[in-house]
């Protein structure tokens, strides 16, 4: 149990690979550089199809292994997006673009899986087709559902789907896993509260909006706390709150933004019709017009049991199994490989980061030393699961 010792000879160029991304970090579905130099990379290791441009920048490399035809196929998927954040980890490879950064270490899960790839390609001792997929737009834009929507799963039939992430905190060298849901759904909710502004001094010639939008978000608090079932897990968040200029002025409206997070797909939907009786309950009962916008962005991503339990069993045979949690507990961040996992049996697992900031933090880093694991995991995951 160690990391393979083919990565070894490939590290320092995998470190490099991955410090340029993250010196020219991309945005969303923006990523042309990056699947730009994923292609190349993918094309110098001499494997079967690179196909790029599927769900607009995604790219997918196809890799036949050596025995067979078992027909067997499996997917691995990494992201390639950055996140709008100012970058001030300090490294000397940090982000050349001002308010951009990887901060969620996307730059790492493609190089480890750039370094798989190319191990696949040299050695082909598998019995099947392994697909390399490469992401864009994992940061709110659904980027998963894209590639989808542009047929990934038909273009490339894969049996079975898998996913890696990278998780602070954890030690480096450590995995984490469970079955069931594992990351929440996440939705996105626009209130919109229009009353009728005037003179602060005059309250009985204006509709104020001001205490009908603190009636609405004390009164939306109570839908976690006294509408969901205790033992269920749902967070209701309002984030943003805007609305009049001046202090001796009654607005004419106030908008507010927040989030909707959940693990289960019935709760979702109890609170989503909480929110709509709340807010149009309580916008009728002070006389206001109170608009209710609900987005169901990602799904709940549901590890597949069977499949939770393999990715365990491949991290195990890397990192031994007393550095492998197999009942890593559910959070409600969100994670678009979410879609995938509605279509294909698979699973995604967390390795650790070390010590570092977390994710989305200025100060975050993906930490290199997790490099050699990672590619380690993904190449005895393709030995087991398509085994000649
Ligand atoms: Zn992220
Ligand atoms: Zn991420």
């Amino acid at each position: 149990m160690a990391v393979e010792r083919w990565v070894a000879d490939q590290l320092d160029e995998l470190v490099a690979f991955r410090r340029d991304l993250h010196t020219y970090p991309e945005l969303l579905y923006d990523v042309e550089r990056t699947a730009r130099r994923i292609t190349e990379a993918l094309r110098a290791a001499g494997i079967d199809e690179v196909v790029s441009g599927i769900g607009r920048t995604g790219v997918v490399g196809v890799i036949r292994g050596r025995s067979g035809p078992s027909g067997r196929s499996i997917g691995l998927r990494a992201d390639m997006d950055a996140l709008p954040i100012h970058e001030a980890s300090g490294v000397p490879w940090a982000s050349s673009r001002p308010g951009i950064m990887h901060a969620c270490g996307h730059d790492g899960h493609t190089a480890m899986l750039i370094g798989a790839a190319r191990h696949l390609a040299r050695t082909r001792e598998f019995d099947g087709t392994v697909y390399v997929i490469f992401q864009p737009a994992e940061e709110g834009g659904a980027g998963a559902k894209a590639m989808i929507d542009d047929g990934l799963f038909e273009r490339f039939p894969m049996d079975e789907v898998y996913g890696l992430h990278n998780r602070p905190g954890l030690a480096v060298g450590s995995f984490a896993v469970a079955s069931g849901p594992v990351m929440a759904s996440v939705d996105e909710i626009y209130i919109r509260v229009e009353g009728k502004g005037g003179h602060a001094a005059y309250p009985h010639n204006a509709v104020d909006p001001i205490p009908v939008t603190a009636a609405m978000i004390q009164a939306l608090q109570t839908i976690v706390s006294r509408n969901v079932d205790p033992l269920k897990s749902a967070v209701v968040s309002i984030t943003t709150i805007h609305g009049g200029d001046a202090f001796n002025v009654i607005p004419q409206a106030i908008e507010l933004t927040g989030t909707v997070r959940t693990l289960d797909a019935e709760v979702r939907s109890q609170i989503e019709e909480r929110l709509n009786e709340a807010v149009a309950g309580i916008g009728l009962a002070f006389g206001v017009t109170a608009l209710l916008t609900y987005t169901r962005c990602y799904p709940a991503m549901v590890n597949h049991a069977l499949n939770a339990a393999l990715t365990g069993e491949a991290a195990s045979a890397v990192a031994g199994s007393s550095n492998v949690m197999t009942n890593s507990p559910a959070s409600l961040g969100g994670e678009d490989f979410a879609f995938m996992l509605e279509r294909r049996p698979g699973a995604m697992i967390f390795a650790g980061n070390g010590p570092s900031a977390g994710l989305h933090h200025p100060a975050y880093d993906f930490n290199d030393e997790l490099i050699p694991w990672g590619c380690s995991y993904w190449t005895t995951l393709v030995r087991q699961r398509l085994s000649p």
